[in-house]
């Protein structure tokens, strides 16, 4: 059953076996579990079916440390959350991320990556690429000639991404959701703080509220915190009536350990010419008359949906003791950054099929609108044609490295909360984004292991960009995370460095979990929904034993086996 919560009468009070907070990607994979499962489920979703500006203004906040997106545009705050806006790509968590690796502090999950398998394939299910394969092998006939032998070694390795069609979590799931007998989903209701009982170890309600001044609770046995990582961060911080640090924080982690996959250009590849190179130029690079086009879609592009990157094998990892690391061949475009440059960009980079393009222009995804966009290329008819010289009619002469890696777990990048309120009083989210020497020189020790191999195998020359050189440097202008937020509620067995066991359980709280990628303890290269789903499905069928384990005795016997 769907309910506006805007229509829930002023202080109610609602009661359920299970209540999740937040209506995205992992809380609808929740909520689906429980479908007929006998038990009372409740969801509240701050947002509604389609985006509106006042709530996704709830989502605005400050950024102090690495650039970053506007903390109200990175965070669709309407049913679907990210899945409105996510571009598909899926790829599970290699073994060796799972791992406690010497060499990265504060790695190690209390599981691995075995004890997620069963939930990856339900999570695959869910985000319609079941039937997909991750061994890059298997897409043999889709990879580029520079992913393959010989320019791959015992060193490095190629990956493979699948692309989701991109399901959209709320449409796909609104209605097995709306026709389920044992569910109420309440939308436009934003949760604004939990409350624990007097000793602080365990949540006796929510509170809601919602843009026409309603306030409503809901109490429930078990709480489930799925609002994003950043928004978990902040309501377990902003929960302040129990515990003066917020809740789940008596050790100070809460919102710490950030992560995002650090996005940005590292290294050029000079390519050889015919002369230089010892072996034929290669056929990925070389076609006749639209050599630029054809070379830049057959690396960025592929057929069939998917996308491949250089990474590097485990053994390699270990014996250089790197992070884990991934990095996209890319052509390089004309060094210019003019509005007609800019705007051509924007809408190739956009343009993966009409129909995603023209969902992208519909949901904002081009900033200031597709008619600003096509004026600045009318305008700017040189650009265009430098632009079509360049990328499309002549052959590369440069590649460029797009590295997509881990970041190491740094108590000091964090969610925190400031003074200024939003419209519902609920103190908005700070973000301190930080990088770690770490980051920078495994970044630079993996691709010298690329570039060794390019130069063996006749390629070309890589030259890695200066700042990645200079420790002391800042990091390029250029760096951006991926929407990929992680981290700020992390698991673990010891309660001074995490905040939840290994059951995505708070760790000082007997009937509040938090999952999907804020428990993440570290991040690997991989996008999360993936990982981030397959999570949150294993705590589900934790949660559900423990419930349905509950039904039973209290059918039996006036029993209970959840903690009190
Ligand atoms: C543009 C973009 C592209 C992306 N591309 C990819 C990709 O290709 N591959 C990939 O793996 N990942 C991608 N991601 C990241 C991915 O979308 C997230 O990792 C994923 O959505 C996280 O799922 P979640 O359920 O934890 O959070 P979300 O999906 O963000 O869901 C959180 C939900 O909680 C609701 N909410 C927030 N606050 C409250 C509150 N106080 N009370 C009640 N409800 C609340 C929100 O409205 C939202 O519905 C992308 C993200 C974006 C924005």
């Amino acid at each position: 059953m769907i309910i506006d919560g805007k229509k829930v009468p002023n202080g109610e009070v609602i009661q359920a076996d299970l209540c999740i907070i937040g209506g995205g990607v992992a809380g609808i994979g929740m909520a689906l579990q429980f479908i007929d499962s006998g038990l009372d489920v409740c969801l509240l979703e701050g947002g509604d079916f389609e985006p509106n500006p006042r709530t996704q203004e709830l989502a605005n906040g400050d950024n102090l440390g690495e650039p970053y997106y506007r903390l109200d545009h990175a965070r669709p705050r309407y049913f679907g959350g990210g899945s409105n806006l996510w571009a598909g790509w899926c790829r599970p968590l290699d073994a060796i991320d799972f791992e406690k690796r010497d060499w990265i502090p504060y790695s190690g999950w209390p599981i691995s990556r075995e004890d997620l398998a069963s939930s990856y394939v339900k999570a695959q299910q869910l985000c319609e690429v079941a039937d997909k394969s991750f061994d890059a092998l298997d897409w043999s006939y889709a990879m580029p000639d520079l992913y393959q032998v010989p320019y791959v070694n015992d060193s490095i390795q190629s990956t493979v991404w699948v692309g989701s069609t991109p399901t959209k979590f709320g449409k796909r799931y609104r209605h097995a959701l709306a026709d389920a007998s044992n569910l109420r989903v309440y939308m436009n209701s934003n949760v604004t703080e939990l409350v624990t009982d007097a000793p602080g170890g365990k949540i006796t309600r929510s509170r809601v509220a919602t843009l026409n001044h309603n306030r409503y609770e809901v109490q429930a046995k078990v709480f489930v915190l799925l609002p994003g990582a950043i928004e978990a961060a902040r309501i377990l911080l902003a929960s302040k009536q129990g515990e003066r640090q917020g809740i789940g924080n008596q050790h100070d982690v809460v919102g710490r350990y950030f992560m995002e996959h650090p996005h940005v250009v590292t290294a050029k590849i000079h390519l050889y010419n015919r002369k230089q190179s010892n072996r034929a130029v290669i056929p990925a690079l070389d076609y006749r008359f639209i050599k630029g086009a054809k070379a830049r879609l057959n690396l960025e592009r592929p057929i069939d949906g998917v996308k491949f990157a250089y990474t590097i094998r485990e053994q390699t990892q270990r014996e250089k003791q790197l992070l884990n690391y991934s990095a996209h061949l890319r052509t390089v475009a004309p060094s210019r950054n003019s509005a007609g440059y800019r705007s051509l960009k924007l809408i190739v980079a956009n343009m993966r099929s009409m129909k995603s393009f023209l969902r992208q222009v519909k949901n904002g995804g081009i900033p200031d609108g597709l008619g600003t966009q096509l004026k600045n290329l009318v305008l700017n008819p040189d650009d265009v044609f430098r632009v079509l010289y360049g990328q499309v009619f002549s052959r590369p002469k440069i590649l460029e490295l797009y590295c997509q890696s881990e970041s190491v777990p740094n108590p000091d990048s964090r969610v925190m909360i400031s003074d200024q309120l939003d419209e519902l009083g609920v103190p908005r989210a700070v973000l301190d984004w930080r990088l770690s020497l770490l980051d920078k020189v495994s970044i630079r020790e993996s691709q010298k292991i690329i570039g060794e191999l390019l130069k063996q195998s006749g390629i070309g020359e890589l030259v890695t960009e200066p700042w990645v050189m200079d420790d002391d440097a800042e990091w390029d202008r250029s760096l951006i995370g991926g929407y990929h937020h992680m981290g700020t509620a992390r698991m673990g067995l010891n309660p001074k460095e995490s905040v939840v066991d290994e059951n995505c359980k708070v760790h000082s709280v007997s009937n509040l979990y938090v999952t999907s990628t804020s428990a993440f303890p570290t991040c690997g290269y991989a996008n999360p929904l993936l990982t981030g789903l397959a999570l949150t499905l294993r705590t589900a069928d934790h949660i559900k034993e423990l419930l349905t384990l509950d039904l039973e005795l209290k059918h039996q016997q006036p029993a209970e086996v959840l903690p009190s």
